[in-house]
């Protein structure tokens, strides 16, 4: 249904807002991508997500986790700077805090995919949430904000992103996913305006959602992206953007338009979808102007 208070976004909307890096950058400024992903099941997601950030052009990537992750990413990820984590590993005696604080200065951080739902997880998801920058959750990060919604409500220093798909929202909102489903628009607005954050609500169509501002609808994707780790790399995708200085709308709009074409081209795994991005990113940026 049109709607008055949604806008599609364009191509043009996303070559005017991706960061370029200057002539003078250095790594830091570019931006500096934390991600704290992964479990001892779910390796996964951590590779992904980390890929994810490091294929969009992050300044760099400092991954925090627990060991099992940490093995996979440093044997796949050589860019990556790699922390791991006591307190991830279920050490008890570990301060979470004072470990992500270690990780050293990060402008963003991805929050969430694989991270597990356990006490080592939450302790974790709330020390990062603690810090000062920008944070995405997404995926078990969701979860646990799910199950205390406080852990996204109470912050106030740095903005929010979260990246759910309808049941990630229905879990969050306490509706049920049918009527997700049903009418996504209208509760992706409810969620940007009850917990204070920007939503960015997967599926065949993502949106873009925050309070005071027209839902943007993304025109790219396709269903060849329905398959496991995509919202992984989508993550990382965003948390870079997030990184370079892009406010949550912009980063979160962008994000899903890039990765949508990233997934069009027919059959991808999701690591496909990462090693895709530099040339879809090179092809919206040197795009023809279009004649008005
Ligand atoms: P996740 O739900 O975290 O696994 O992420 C799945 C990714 O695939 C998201 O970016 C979705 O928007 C995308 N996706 C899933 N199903 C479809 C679909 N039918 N059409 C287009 N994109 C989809
Ligand atoms: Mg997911």
């Amino acid at each position: 249904l049109p709607d008055p208070d949604a806008t599609a976004l364009t191509g043009e909307d996303v070559a005017l807002r991706l960061p370029r890096p200057g002539a003078s950058s250095d790594k830091y400024r570019r931006g500096v991508v934390g991600v704290a992903a992964g479990s001892r099941r779910y390796t996964g997601a951590a590779v992904l997500a980390v890929g994810g950030a490091i294929r969009a052009g992050a300044g760099m990537v400092r991954y925090a986790g627990a060991a099992e992750p940490v093995a996979q990413v440093r044997a796949r990820w050589p860019e990556a700077v790699i922390t791991e984590l006591a307190s991830a590993n279920g050490d008890g005696a570990a301060d979470p805090a004072k470990e992500i604080a270690e990780v050293g200065r990060v402008q963003a951080w991805v929050l969430g995919p694989g991270l597990g739902t356990g006490p080592e997880a939450h302790a974790v998801a709330r020390a990062v949430l603690a810090s000062d920058v920008p944070v995405l959750v997404d995926a078990d990060g969701l979860t646990l904000a799910a199950r205390e919604r406080e852990l996204l409500r109470r912050r106030t220093g740095a903005p929010v992103l979260i990246t759910p798909h309808a049941g990630e929202l229905s879990r969050l909102l306490g509706v049920p996913r049918e009527r997700i489903e049903a009418r996504r628009l209208e509760h992706a607005r409810q969620a940007a305006a009850e917990l204070g954050v920007t939503v960015l609500l997967k599926g065949s169509t993502t949106l873009v959602a925050e309070e005071g501002r027209p839902v943007r609808v993304n025109p790219t994707g396709s269903p060849w992206l329905a398959t496991g780790g995509t919202g992984d790399v989508l993550a990382g995708l965003a948390g870079t953007l997030l990184a370079a200085g892009l406010d949550c709308y912009d980063a979160a709009s962008c994000a899903a338009y890039l990765h949508g074409i990233a997934g069009q081209r027919g059959p991808v795994a999701a690591a496909d979808v990462a090693q895709a991005l530099p040339e879809v990113m090179r092809s919206v940026i040197n795009r023809p102007r279009q004649p008005r």
